[in-house]
């Protein structure tokens, strides 16, 4: 078997979602000849065909073109998932690179720009992605990529269960529409237990939403089942709240360190099934 490779290559982001368990240690990013070479280590394993690149907001992180080529030239079947906000930006985005990717994932809680502000997805301006942008970035995608899929995350908790985002699967063409009801978090102060939506409302959400994709896809729990490694290239294990290093990338084989990962080989093949 063959696995997909979540790199959250930068933790910074634009925005402050207030669920966001993206907080690994705050160091500096690692630079692009470290994840070249976490990329070589990755290739050598054979373990792995696939990269999806991550954050905070990976078009944040200063080589993000040069590492998409590298990655994308050592034949990776490539994905992104993105907060979409900075994606329309040529600098950091440049638009040629869509055709590098297989899948562009992007989240999106809401349209509604209230519900947006208070989850805090929105820059330091209370700028959102509006359903316009939105759609403008997944013409572009396709303008340079007809094959690209587009798949959307959405994370429920109690601010946005109760809306209806059916619009988004009618008119934008999603392929795979992933509903996550928000994972606690709790760390230091950090503490998103507020949030928390209820098992009947998370049903609620994703069944008035099923009929909207070809795909939908409702995740309760995604522990040992989603291979991460952190913008320090180490490979984490998620069991519990606060994130256990495995391993590090830079100095040891893949290989090794997925040895001693507590891996739940099902719920991965389960959830990569479709
Ligand atoms: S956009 Fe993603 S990485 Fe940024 S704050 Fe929100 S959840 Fe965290």
């Amino acid at each position: 078997m063959t696995y997909k490779i979540n790199l959250h290559i930068t933790q910074k982001c634009n925005y402050a979602c207030k669920y966001c368990f993206a907080h690994f240690d705050n160091h500096d990013d690692l630079t692009l000849d470290q994840w070249k070479h976490i990329i070589d280590n990755l290739k050598a394993s054979g373990l792995v065909d696939a990269i999806n690149f991550a954050g905070g907001e990976p078009v944040l992180y200063r080589d993000f073109p040069a590492l998409v080529n590298y990655a994308y030239d050592q034949g990776f079947k490539l994905s992104i998932i993105t907060n979409g906000s900075l994606m329309l930006n040529p600098k950091l985005m440049p638009p040629e690179l869509f055709a590098k990717f297989d899948t562009l994932g992007i989240s999106v809680d809401s349209i509604n720009p209230k519900t947006l502000v208070a989850l805090g997805a929105c820059n330091k301006s209370h700028e959102v992605l509006t359903y316009d942008k939105l759609s403008q970035l997944i013409s572009l995608a396709r303008s340079i990529n007809p094959s690209i899929r587009v798949k959307l995350n959405t994370v429920i908790t109690n601010l946005n269960a109760d809306e209806d985002l059916t619009i988004v699967g009618q008119e934008l063409d999603i392929a795979r529409w992933k509903m996550l009801r928000m994972k606690l978090f709790v760390h230091e102060e950090f503490n998103n237990a507020p949030l928390l939506a209820s098992q009947s409302e998370f049903d609620g959400f994703v069944s008035r939403h099923s009929a909207v994709s070809r795909d939908v896809v409702p995740e309760n729990d995604l522990t040992r089942s989603y291979i991460m490694v952190d913008n320090q290239g180490r490979l984490l294990d998620d069991e519990t709240e606060e994130y256990k290093v495995v391993g590090s990338l830079l100095t040891e084989d893949f290989t090794d360190v997925f040895d001693r990962y507590a891996f739940d080989e099902a719920t991965y093949a389960s959830r990569y099934a479709s």
